[in-house]
This record gives C-alpha cells, structure tokens and sequence, in this order.
C-alpha cells in the first residue's frame, strides 16, 4: 500500500490528493495543512468584504470531515510540516495547537504549499492595522477591521488582480478607497494602451488611484508615499505581490530554480524523484517563450496537481508548458488577458505586431450591446498568435478563452479568420471581434495598409502631424483632436483634395471601422502615406 503526503490542502494540494485517491483506492493519503482550513475559495476572498459571498463559512468549500467521507483522505489542519527528511522518507509536523511535533513517513510526497504575500519592511508594516490577503482567516480579520464605525478610509497597495479585486469590494461596501501602484500602470498583464480603460474605471467608480508612486510607510491615521504624499487611512491592505513558498524545499536541498521557485521536471518532480511540487510554489515552463516562468493562479495549480497524482501512478503527462491566462472584473468591466502582451514579447526578442479593434460585443440592436476593447498580438512574419486582451461589459473572458485555445494548438491569423464560432444576435456579431481582429492582423501582416498604434497619436499630434477624422460633424463637434480636419467617411471623395499628398496623413474615425474604409479610398487614389489610427478615437480619448 503506498502512503502518500501532501502539505497544503488548497487548490493544487487538495487537487492532488483527490486524483491520488480516484487513481487508488487502497493508498494511506494524508494531506496536511498549517492553517484552520482547508479546500477554500481563495479566489473568492475578496467578494467577501463587498458582500457578495455573504458568509465567511461559504468560502470553504469543504471540511476535514467530508474528505474522509467523501475520499477516506485524512486531512489535517492547524498541522505546519517544518521538515523533510529525504534519507529516511519522513517529514516532521508541528501540531500548531499543541505545539507537539511528530513524524508521519511517505512513499511519495507531494508539496503544494502555494506563495506567500510579499510584505516588504516598510516602516510600520507591523501595526494592526495592516493587512494582507491569502486565506478566510485573513479575509476575516480584515472584514471585522473595516466594519468597525470609525474605519472609512482605506489604502490599498498594490495594484495586481488581488489589490485590484480588494479594492473594488472595499468600494462596493462603501469606503474610501485609495489604490497606490508602483508602476505606471495597474494590472500588469495588460499593456499601457488598454490599462487606460481600467484605469478610468477605478476612477469612475470613485477609487482614488495613484499611480507610479510606491509607498515609503505606514502610520497610524496615513501612509506615506515615495513623493512625499500623505493618504489618510484607517487601515491598509499591502497585495505587493506574492513569492513562492520554498522554506521546507531549500531546508531540504531540493533545487531551487532561477526564478526563486521549486524547481520541477515536466511531470512536476522536483530534484527528488519521491517528492513532488506544484503550484505557485514551483517555477514553470512558458510554452511561447521557452524560458522558466512563474504563475501563481488556480487552473495551473490544479492541472499540474493532476498530472502529479497521475505520474506517480505510471502516466506521464503530455506537458507543453503554460502560456498564462486569466481573467478579473473591475467594476462594469470583464477583463481578460492570455499569452504574451508586447513587453513580455519584447523581452522574449519575438517580432511581433499588434491590433487594436472595438467592435460592438453583440449586434447593435441587442439589448446591453456595448464595444469590446480586443488587442491582439502576432508574430511578425508567421502570423503565429502570441496573445490576447478583451475589455468590455460583454463577455471579453468568452473571446480571451478562444485565443488561449488558438495559440495552445499554435494558431496563426489565418487560423483566427477562418475559425468558426457560434453566432446568435444576442451573443456575438455575424464576424466576431476575435475574427475581426485576425482579418485586421492579416491586414497589416500583408501590408495592405499601414497603422499607426493609438499610443503614437499624443507624440504626432505635438508634432502638428495632420490628422483626419472622417465622423460624421456631430460627432466631430462633441469632441475631436486638436487642429484635426473633419471630412466625414460619406463627403470623402468629393473632399479629396483637401488631403496632403507630400505628407504622412493620419486618419481615425469612432473604432476605426470607418477609417479603415477611407484608408482603402485613398490607397486606390494614389495616396502612399496613408495610416490607419488602430483603437481611432475610442482609444484616443483614453490614452
Ligand atoms: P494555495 O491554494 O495557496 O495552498 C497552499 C496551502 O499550503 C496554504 O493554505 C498554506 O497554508 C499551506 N501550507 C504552506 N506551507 C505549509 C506547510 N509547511 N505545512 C502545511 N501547510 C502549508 N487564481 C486564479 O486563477 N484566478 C483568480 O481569480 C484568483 N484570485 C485570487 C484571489 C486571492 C485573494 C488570492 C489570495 C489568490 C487568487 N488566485 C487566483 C490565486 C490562486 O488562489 C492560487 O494560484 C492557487 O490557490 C495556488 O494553489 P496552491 O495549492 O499552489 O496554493
């Protein structure tokens, strides 16, 4: 009978120790974890400081109890292994009620112990009112702290998906949100164009984001910026960032990879072939770079916790590495990204392209139809599809999921063109966004007309760059760039000559539909220095 180990009973842990049983009836399994649950919805923490999962007991999904009932596994909590004996196959417990330490002996161990917040010394970082986010019980704490009367006032730092997230649900429970993010920009998997559109929202919805401005320290009643900045807060929530846990793995001499993570082969064995390691604890292969990569996020975790359970049991998995996928609301906004965005191509030396369509979400007519925001990137010359990003308050997570599809089968444009979707007025449009934006990419891959990308226009515009915009005059009227020359799409070719022939011309309609079609008018006219405004004034405006 093989007696299998698991520490963490999380996502990947608790993953792996349900397909150890599904693959064995007969195998002793007993999965450790160092906090009072386990199996709990960590993705759902922070819905419940804005109410909308209303019990903190909701967001643990199950119990030790019914993984004995349901599996026969033993699941141990308030149980910390602090020690792996490699030698003799055993690993020491400390029972944290207790303090009693024990051994239990394995045949196989898997580790899942997931990463932990990053927390760096900041001056004050250890008052009681600073917080972090990883499990129910701090999710609980954090909610009783900002329930108090006096708490009205909250900084969040950090301005990944779970700052992003926390900030929201603070917002939603109807405090007053201050977001600091180091960097420029919020949301890092999303490039500077599209982020703007986030950025508006967390605005518009009343949070007071700072960007680029990191924090120095944290008082009583304020947090200190790097700018010298006051921000008044009662409490602060630090989502920095999160770095593998790898305390037990390096005491052991298992190898540690460059990236700070557990080092694993492509069945998730680490340098010890009886010890397994999954999760955001462990370095990963990235399938469009061919480099390591970590990610901390909840479909890899369970998938490679899967293909653990199965290898130790004589199936090898079929591993082509993870290209990075995911998705995030923000407000009225579904957001959501895959593959690689232009700084993680260009970091990987790819030659790449990108376009930037807004198409309507579902036919015009439909109830609730709105634009979607759909940047897609490709290498240049294969047309090979590198990545993805959908914003919208129409479903940007259904579009991202069909790119991540493409590109894991090593789609191009051509296949993106061709590819046949579903189509009913109410879900799509006839030619989906994603189809759209293929047609547009093979556009441009061709050279049948030239872009310019919405973040060059605020440059060429202080250049005195000519641009056209071909709306209609009300719309013009209601706003347009400065010293822009309004011929609407429909006065075009009567207009003609009013466009320079002996100069680079720029021209943007709405969402770029419209000056797409005049580029072409004008190509067939003779014009050679002609480009279309990719994203045109929809993205202009949030740039
Ligand atoms: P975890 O699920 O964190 O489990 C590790 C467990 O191991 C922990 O409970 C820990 O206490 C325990 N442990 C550690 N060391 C020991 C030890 N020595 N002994 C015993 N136990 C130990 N991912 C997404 O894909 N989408 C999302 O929307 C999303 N939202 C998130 C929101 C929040 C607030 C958080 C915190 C995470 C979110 N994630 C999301 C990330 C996702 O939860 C993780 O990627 C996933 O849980 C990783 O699984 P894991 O098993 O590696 O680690």
């Amino acid at each position: 009978m093989k007696k299998v180990l698991v520490v963490g009973g999380v996502a990947g842990g608790a993953t792996a120790a349900v397909r150890v049983r599904r693959l064995d009836e007969k195998a002793e399994i007993i999965m450790f974890e160092k906090g009072p649950h386990v199996s709990f919805s960590n993705c759902s923490l922070p819905y419940y400081l804005g109410r909308v999962v209303e019990s903190k007991e909701k967001l643990v999904l199950m119990t030790p109890e019914s993984f004995k009932t349901k599996y026969n596994i033993e699941a141990r909590v308030n149980q910390e292994v602090i020690r792996i004996h490699r030698e003799e196959k055993t690993v020491e417990i400390k029972n944290l009620e207790t303090n009693e330490v024990y051994k239990e002996s394995y045949d196989v161990l898997i580790l899942s112990p997931g990463a932990n917040p990053v927390v760096p010394p900041f001056e004050g970082v250890n008052l009681p009112h600073v917080f972090t986010v990883r499990n129910v019980a701090d999710i609980d704490r954090l909610h009783q702290y900002v329930n108090q009367s006096n708490v009205e006032r909250i900084a969040v730092i950090g301005g990944g998906f779970i700052g992003v997230e926390v900030a929201e649900n603070l917002r939603e429970a109807g405090k007053v949100v201050t977001l600091v993010e180091y960097s420029p920009q919020i949301m890092a998997p999303f490039d500077e164009d599209m982020v703007q559109i986030l950025h508006k929202e967390m605005l518009d919805h009343g949070i007071q984001l700072i960007v680029g401005d990191g924090l120095k320290k944290i008082t009583e009643n304020a947090i200190e910026l790097n700018s010298g900045k006051q921000v008044e807060a009662q409490a602060v929530v630090l989502a920095i960032g999160v770095k593998p846990e790898i305390t037990l793995a390096k005491e052991a001499g298992l190898e540690i990879g460059e990236l700070g993570g557990i080092k694993v082969n492509a069945n998730y064995q680490t340098s010890d072939p009886s010890i397994y390691a999954v999760g955001d604890a462990i370095e990963v292969y990235h399938r469009l770079t061919h480099k390591p990569t970590r990610l901390a996020l909840a479909g890899p975790a369970v998938r490679q916790a899967r293909a653990a359970a199965d290898h130790i049991y004589g199936q090898k998995t079929n591993n082509k590495g993870v290209i990075g996928s995911s998705s995030v609301k923000i407000f009225d906004l579904n957001c959501a990204v895959t593959g690689l965005n232009e700084r993680a191509a260009k970091e990987a030396n790819i030659r790449y392209d990108s376009v930037y369509v807004i198409a309507p979400d579902k036919v015009g007519l439909m109830p609730n139809s709105n634009p979607l925001h759909f940047k897609l990137i490709f290498e240049v010359p294969t047309g090979r599809i590198l990545g993805a990003q959908a914003i919208g308050k129409g479903n940007a997570d259904k579009r991202i999921d069909v790119i991540a599809a493409l590109i894991t089968m090593g789609g191009t444009l051509e296949d993106l063109k061709e590819l046949e979707l579903t189509y009913s007025p109410m879900y799509s449009t006839a030619r989906d966004v994603v189809n759209i934006a293929a047609l547009v990419g093979l556009n441009i891959l061709h050279a049948d007309y030239k872009q310019v990308h919405v973040s060059k226009v605020r440059n060429l515009v202080e250049q005195g760059a000519t641009f056209i915009d071909v709306r209609e005059n009300h719309e013009f009227e209601s706003g347009h760039l400065v010293n822009a020359i309004n011929i609407p799409l429909s006065e075009l070719r009567e207009r003609v000559d009013e466009i320079p022939r002996d100069k680079p011309v720029y021209i943007h309609c709405r969402s770029g539909q419209r000056s797409y079609n005049a580029v072409k008018i004008l190509q067939h006219l003779g014009f050679t220095n002609v480009y279309n405004v990719s994203g045109s004034f929809l993205g202009i405006c949030l740039y």
